[in-house]
């Protein structure tokens, strides 16, 4: 191989008018099953804890994407892990503002996403944004999951994203996002945006470890066939019209007194805000700005009176007891004995042998002695 670099290539001539040939490299040797395994190895272990806290103090994108794959993962071990990072992350965490953003598909939210996150980015913000996606939980699948999303904000140096964590029931999906974002504000992000789309429940997750919550609607298209339940548009801090371009804008005019009416009869927020509702082109960045100022307006106003800090207490507290939930719910279903006497129970109880209470009684009593 090496002599080849000699052989003279007539394209090489001085005069020669088209593409020069170079000389090839040698190849490496062959590799080796041995290698491969140390390399894969090497990837898939788990470092020890203060290697991750370090990294993600010092803003370290590597070193915090593996630590939320540990804060992801069932295993046990990598739970250890990511509850101690988790813990040393803490005290650095809470310097940001978190901003939930939903709506159905289609509604612009990545286009969306986008506009926001480079304004932010481009004013030296550092912007993560999270996703929790509740088609996972049912179908394995994803609605926000494509990868062709978000394609410039992905090459921003200053946004981090990740995707819905994939696993688990909608309660575990929200926990490890929620302790996701802790890490991210560890790591210096002092931007949050949770993404979802969903038919209510994983709306009330993100609104409950959000301090703002932003829906996007489109103009001409009834509540019912957004799939927005009332409840929803009555979490909102802010509706966003969006597509209001072309010949949309005359519609999401229109559509924007309407829910300005709409918003108007739903109690006052304990935030003592008032929600807002403005129109915007995402894919044409027009009215962004407009609403970042809110989100800012925002923060400002339940700052002096005591709401923002107040609500994020009130969420550590929710997220406690959601938590306690789902081990206790996870360590009983997820016994081995239990699973067989609960097969016993379901029949005893289908063929009226027992009644529901009663085998319930039965079973948590067992639960207790076991542990
Ligand atoms: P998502 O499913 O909610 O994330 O929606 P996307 O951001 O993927 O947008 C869905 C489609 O709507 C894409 O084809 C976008 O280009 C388009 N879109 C998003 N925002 C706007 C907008 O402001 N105006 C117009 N006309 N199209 C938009």
């Amino acid at each position: 191989m090496a002599e080849n670099k000699h052989i003279h290539h007539p394209e090489n001539d001085p005069d020669y008018k088209g593409l020069n040939v170079n000389s090839g490299i040698d190849q490496p040797d062959s590799v080796s099953h041995d290698s491969v395994k140390r390399f894969l190895d090497k990837k898939r272990k788990v470092l020890a804890p203060k290697a991750y806290i370090e990294g993600i103090l010092n803003g370290d994108i590597t070193l915090l994407s593996k630590a939320v794959t540990l804060v992801e993962s069932s295993k046990k071990e990598h739970q250890q892990v990511a509850q101690e990072i988790i813990k040393q992350c803490l005290p650095h965490s809470g310097k940001s503002v978190r901003v939930g953003i939903t709506g159905v598909p289609g509604v612009g939210k990545s286009t969306f996403i986008e506009a926001l996150g480079r304004s932010i980015t481009s004013q030296g913000g550092k912007l993560a944004v999270l996703a929790i996606d509740p088609s996972s939980e049912r179908s394995k699948g994803s609605i926000l999951g494509d990868k062709t999303r978000m394609e410039a904000l992905s090459g921003d140096k200053n946004a981090y994203i990740r995707p819905s964590p994939s696993a688990g029931s909608l309660g575990g999906v929200a926990r490890k996002t929620r302790e996701t974002i802790v890490l991210c504000e560890a790591a210096g992000f002092d931007h949050i945006f949770i993404e979802t789309v969903g038919v209510g429940q994983s709306e009330i997750a993100v609104h409950s470890m959000t301090d703002f919550f932003l829906l996007l609607m489109l103009a001409g298209a009834g509540d019912e066939l957004q799939g927005i339940k009332r409840g929803i548009m009555e979490m909102a801090d802010l509706i966003a019209i969006n597509k209001a371009d072309g010949n949309n804008v005359e519609k999401a005019d229109i559509a924007q007194a309407q829910y300005r009416n709409a918003i108007h009869l739903f109690p006052r927020k304990e935030s003592d805000w008032d929600p807002q509702v403005l129109t915007c082109s995402a894919y044409h960045r027009k009215g962004i700005t407009e609403i970042w100022e809110q989100v800012e307006n925002y923060k400002k106003q339940t700052l002096e009176n005591g709401y923002f800090f107040r609500k994020r207490n009130a969420q550590a507290i929710y997220w406690m007891h959601e938590t306690i939930e789902e081990q206790l719910r996870n360590s009983f279903y997820q016994h081995p004995e239990m699973k067989e006497k609960l097969k016993v129970m379901e029949n005893y109880v289908m063929n009226n042998a027992m009644s529901s209470f009663m085998a319930a009684g039965e079973l948590l009593e067992m639960y207790s002695k076991l542990r």
